[in-house]
């Protein structure tokens, strides 16, 4: 009989992920022992949040927590929902000359009348506060494997998890279930990097369940609670379920209640996988945790390395 399978624990992972962002951001600021503060750290790193419109707040309020928590000074700019594209490239390209700012985060997505333009919105951010990792200059990085590239912070976190928890990917097989510019092409892009054998999968492929049942390691990133079952998949799969999705649960007393779930079903694929990432406590936590590791990282190359 199989065991049932290991949790990877993002909510752990991602508070020592922190801890070690704190320890190196307070040994920057801290006044050496001939009691000279190195110059260049006359600051802190700095995140700069723009929101547009009422939708993320929460999201947004939850990354502000977690700056403040590692020494990672936060500004957070509220547009109204209804402003312009112009109004908004003005605001980022303020953004991009504030040379106290090392990072900028577009939250997404934008509303409605903005959307079409999304790419083009996220390219006005200079590449070097590219924090997200999302424009096309840094995705073109990513593609070439450059060292300048900033991995996005969703799925740097999954290869993360994957390395804390010892998890090899070279010669594994592994199917990425979509191709989204946000999750499913880029962690398919560092996989490839890592010399997996990647399989792509997205709303048009014909044989799902077939493709999961020849995989070692899943990652879904679709959209669509518990999709994925867990008769799907090999004995021993290692799950990564990046999806998100709200969905109302009928209470005992007949009452609903809202319930974040996965992309996976947690309770069929546990029983089957070796290793699996649970919904809340999973890549989610890990996303926030990049989020700060993207902003020490231009921080310094901007600060010590002189490179932006
Ligand atoms: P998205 O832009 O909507 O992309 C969804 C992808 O899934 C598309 O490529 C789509 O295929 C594919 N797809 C949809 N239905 C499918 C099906 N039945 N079978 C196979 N593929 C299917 O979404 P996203 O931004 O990538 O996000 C995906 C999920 O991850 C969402 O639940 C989101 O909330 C979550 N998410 C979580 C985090 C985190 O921090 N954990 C961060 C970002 C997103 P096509 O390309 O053919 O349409």
């Amino acid at each position: 009989m199989l065991e049932a399978a290991q949790i990877i624990d993002g909510k752990k992972i991602s508070a020592e992920i922190k801890e070690e962002l704190k320890k190196k951001i307070s040994g920057f600021l801290t006044v050496s022992d001939e009691n000279k503060l190195d110059e260049r750290f006359s600051r802190p790193p700095c995140l700069a949040v723009i929101l547009v419109g009422p939708a993320s707040h929460y999201y947004v309020s939850s990354k502000e927590k977690s700056c403040e928590t590692v020494g990672i000074k936060s500004i957070k700019k509220i547009m109204a929902a209804s402003i312009s594209k112009e109004e908004l490239l003005q605001q980022i390209a303020e953004f991009n000359k504030d040379q106290g700012i090392d990072g900028i985060l577009l939250q997404l997505p934008l509303p409605e009348h903005l959307r079409e333009f999304t790419q083009d919105i996220v390219d006005s951010i200079s590449v070097d506060k590219d924090v997200d990792g999302l424009t096309t200059a840094n995705l073109g990085r990513l593609l070439s494997n450059s060292k300048s590239a900033i991995h996005p912070c969703t799925p740097k976190g999954c290869m993360e998890l994957l390395k804390r928890y010892g998890i090899k990917t070279e010669g594994k097989r592994v199917l990425v279930i979509g191709r989204s510019t946000l999750v499913g092409l880029p962690i398919s892009i560092l996989l490839n990097q890592a010399n997996a054998t990647v399989i792509m999968a997205h709303s048009r492929t014909t044989n799902l369940e077939e493709e999961c049942k020849s995989a070692d390691i899943i990652v879904a990133a679709i959209g669509k609670p518990n999709y994925i079952q867990g008769s799907w998949l090999k004995a021993g799969a290692v799950v990564i379920d990046v999806g998100i999705n709200a969905v109302m649960q009928v209470q005992a007393d007949g009452s609903e209640l809202k319930k974040i779930v996965g992309d996976v079903d947690f309770k069929t694929a546990s029983e089957k996988a070796s290793f699996i990432t649970p919904v809340p406590g999973g890549v989610g936590l890990m996303t926030v945790a990049m989020l700060l590791s993207n902003t020490v990282e231009l921080y310094l190359r901007k600060i010590v390395y002189n490179l932006n």
